[in-house]
């Protein structure tokens, strides 16, 4: 589903928000020869019947020898997020009509006639509308408003940013499918991403909201009832890089060279449905009408079309 999903909003996007998209890369997929839950033959079976592009290319040109069973090279492009905030931070600007408040902490929200009356960092707000769009804190919002929270788990994520030599800088590898590892333009950073499977989550909550051991030592700044930003965390875990660094290089031919910039580090939170097999939908919920109040749980940036539906018709 989120295949099909992805390559039905793709052209959309890419026709939309072009400007912060890199397309000037090659993409390849390669499916590991051990541990893998597909292989090469599966994956082609899986892109055909999705309509998505592949073109089946020698392993050997990336990947050391017996390594991968198969390479593809399919039409993958990578968005620019900061390239992103700043385009709706303009737009809004020029709209004349959006104030926006950061670092605020809800306190309070409750319903007054046909408007909700928001208390946050000790200002008082009024809206016929909310939108509880807040990712890994929307139990935060939804505990607080007792409606029923969203049934999720929360990874501590981290986002390793490289520099590459030229043969790998037009140039994005994924090894799947399982405990694997991918390395891939960053947007229009210049940097690659390189994430793992296995090592880009550092640890991992089941609690309704993020519970975590490391928030004791954020100074106060972070809580299960408010997530705080890790990567300014005095309390934020060592890089990964060692492990995901070695698991690359176990894989690719040994002339394709990356080094460590820096480490970006995210909270995750995944549907626990959809962890056995790394769908990631999107869930919205409209809990009241008049005043208005959705829940709108993303799982991919695509989501912005999904919210069509629902904000077109209030
Ligand atoms: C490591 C990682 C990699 C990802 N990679 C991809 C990818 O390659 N492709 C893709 O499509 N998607 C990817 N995603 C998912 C994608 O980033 C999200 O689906 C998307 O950013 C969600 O957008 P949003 O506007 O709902 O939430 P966000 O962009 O996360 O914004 C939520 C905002 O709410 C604020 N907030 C949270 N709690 C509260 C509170 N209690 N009170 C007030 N404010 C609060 C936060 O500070 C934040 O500013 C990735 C996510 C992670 C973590």
């Amino acid at each position: 589903m989120t295949a099909l999903k992805s390559a039905h909003y793709f052209q959309r996007f890419c026709e939309d928000y072009g400007f912060c998209i890199k397309r000037d890369f090659k993409q390849i997929y390669a499916t590991s020869a051990a541990l893998s839950w597909t292989n090469a033959t599966a994956f082609q079976k899986f892109c055909d019947d999705s309509n998505i592009p592949c073109e089946r290319i020698n392993e050997k040109e990336f990947f050391r020898t017996g390594l991968c069973d198969g390479a593809f090279l399919t039409e993958e492009f990578t968005y620019d997020a900061m390239i992103l905030r700043d385009y709706y931070l303009e737009e809004l600007k020029k709209s004349g009509c959006v104030d926006i408040l950061y670092n605020q902490k809800i306190e309070k929200i409750e319903e007054a006639d046909q408007d909700w009356i928001v208390i946050s960092s000790g200002t008082m707000y009024s809206a016929p509308f909310i939108l509880n769009a807040t990712y890994a804190g929307i139990n935060e919002i939804q505990k607080m408003m007792g409606y029923e929270t969203f049934n999720i788990k929360y990874e501590l994520c981290e986002i390793i940013l490289c520099e590459v030599d030229e043969k790998l800088k037009d140039i994005g590898l994924t090894v799947m499918d399982g405990p694997f590892f991918s390395i891939m333009p960053f947007g229009k950073t210049g940097y690659h991403s390189l994430t793992s499977v296995t090592f880009t989550p550092h640890i991992t909550s089941y609690d309704e909201t993020a519970t975590f051991e490391c928030q004791s030592r954020s100074n106060g700044a972070c809580s299960p009832k408010h997530l705080a930003n890790c990567n300014d965390c005095p309390a934020k875990p060592e890089s990964a890089w060692p492990y995901m660094s070695q698991l690359a290089r176990k894989y690719m031919l040994p002339e394709l060279k990356f080094s460590y910039v820096k480490s970006l580090f995210s909270m995750k939170p995944i549907l626990k449905v959809a962890e056995i097999d790394d769908s990631r939908p999107t869930m919205i919920k409209v809990e009241k009408q008049n005043p208005t109040f959705v829940s709108a749980f993303s799982g991919k940036i695509n989501t912005i079309y999904d919210l069509d539906e629902v904000l077109l018709n209030e």
